[in-house]
């Protein structure tokens, strides 16, 4: 199977990852490497302040480009419209709170953690430190000193396996 290791767990991560998972049809087995409790919330999202707001529409919003509509669609599921009354302007446009993205995003990881074709998302809670090359892969070092494997590096926060 096919390891990949994602380092740091914002909104960045939420997307490739899911867009992964939903992209290979061989079984991914993805490691997001995140301090904070959840994936997903990242900077921009983890505030809980309610007048943080999003600075777009809901389908500006989604992990996945090609599903554009993904958040407007959990929206309207989760009555997150009808709880924020404030969120929507005059003209009819909505910002709602970007806590409720989080929401949002921590909730599709969870929905992508376990996939049909093998495919998996797990979260290491840690803090990478490190990237230490080896012959055959390599290890990123956490401060927690777990050391996910992987083949190579292909962009500055995920590497993946060959
Ligand atoms: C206050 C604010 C509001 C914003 N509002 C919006 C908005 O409404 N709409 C919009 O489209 N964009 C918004 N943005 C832009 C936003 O930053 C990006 O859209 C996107 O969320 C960036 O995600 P990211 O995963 O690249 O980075 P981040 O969200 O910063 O995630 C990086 C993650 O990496 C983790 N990390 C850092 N170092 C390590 C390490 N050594 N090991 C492991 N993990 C590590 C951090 O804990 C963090 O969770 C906003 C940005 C800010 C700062």
């Amino acid at each position: 199977m096919k390891r990949i290791v994602i380092v740091g767990g914002g909104f960045s991560a939420t997307s490739a990852a899911v867009q992964l998972v939903r992209r290979s049809a061989a079984a991914l087995d993805i490691t997001v490497v995140e301090p904070r409790e959840h994936i997903g919330g990242g900077l921009a999202y983890s505030s809980d302040e309610p007048d943080h707001r999003l600075n777009g529409q809901p389908g500006m919003h989604s992990p996945d480009p090609a599903d554009i509509g993904m958040f407007a669609r959990w929206c309207d599921d989760n009555g997150a419209h009808a709880a924020d009354p404030a969120a929507r302007l005059a003209n009819g446009t909505t910002f709602l709170r970007r806590s409720v993205f989080r929401k949002f995003l921590q909730e599709t990881v969870a929905r992508h953690a376990s996939w049909p074709t093998g495919s998996s998302i797990r979260h290491l809670r840690d803090r990478a430190v490190d990237v230490v090359p080896g012959a055959l892969a390599q290890t990123v070092v956490t401060a927690g000193g777990a050391g996910p494997r992987c083949r190579q590096t292909s962009a500055c926060w995920y590497w993946a396996a060959a």
